[in-house]
């Protein structure tokens, strides 16, 4: 991150920090420019611009999964707002499993697991959808014993939080 703001300053580009985007400038002819505050000094600002590429991310913030936070789908409303269309919204409908303690949503671990009912029974079933449905329900518990002594250390390298 330091590198590459480092790489756009000297570039001339000017960052605002904690200063979100609030709308997009736009009349019949199109976008020239937006406008947003500084959320520390509580001043608006605004840029005019020959174009406007939005990049605020997706739109996941109330998932409660790591690191979507920021994803407050601003971007998908500011363009709607200016009129744009929205297409595809149906595809990006995507959930992953995550631990009762953690908001890890990473689910290339299990691949490695047995997953059990809160009985200890085996669930044979290990589909997301099958899965899905257990959940809804009842907790299922994951024991990753199928991994190798060499996959349980690069588990635990690759994805830390996951424990
Ligand atoms: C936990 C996690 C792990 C991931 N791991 C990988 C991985 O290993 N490999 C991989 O390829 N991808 C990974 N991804 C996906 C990857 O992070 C995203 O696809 C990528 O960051 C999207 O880039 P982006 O620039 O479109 O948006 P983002 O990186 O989400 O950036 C959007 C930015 O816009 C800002 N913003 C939002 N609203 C406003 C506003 N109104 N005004 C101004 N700024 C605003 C946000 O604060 C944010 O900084 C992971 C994602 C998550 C959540």
């Amino acid at each position: 991150m330091r590198l590459m703001r480092r790489t756009i300053q000297k570039a001339g580009v000017k960052i605002f920090d904690r200063s979100p985007a609030l709308e997009l400038l736009a009349d019949f002819s199109g976008v020239g420019g937006a406008i947003g505050v500084n959320l520390d000094t509580g001043e608006d600002w605004i840029v005019k611009a020959k174009s406007v590429v939005i990049a605020t991310g997706g739109c996941a913030f109330l998932s409660n999964a790591l690191g979507c936070n920021v994803l407050t789908g601003d971007g998908y409303l500011m363009a709607v707002e200016a009129g744009a269309d929205l297409s595809g919204m149906e595809f990006s409908n995507a959930y992953g499993f995550s631990t009762d303690f953690s908001s890890c949503t990473k689910n290339l671990l299990y691949h490695w697991a047995t997953f059990y009912n809160e009985d200890g029974s085996i669930i044979e079933k290990r589909d997301k959808r099958s899965l899905s449905k257990i959940l809804q329900v009842n907790p299922i518990y994951a024991k990753l014993d199928k991994a190798t002594e060499d996959i349980k250390v690069a588990m635990r390298y690759a994805q830390p939080n996951f424990f």
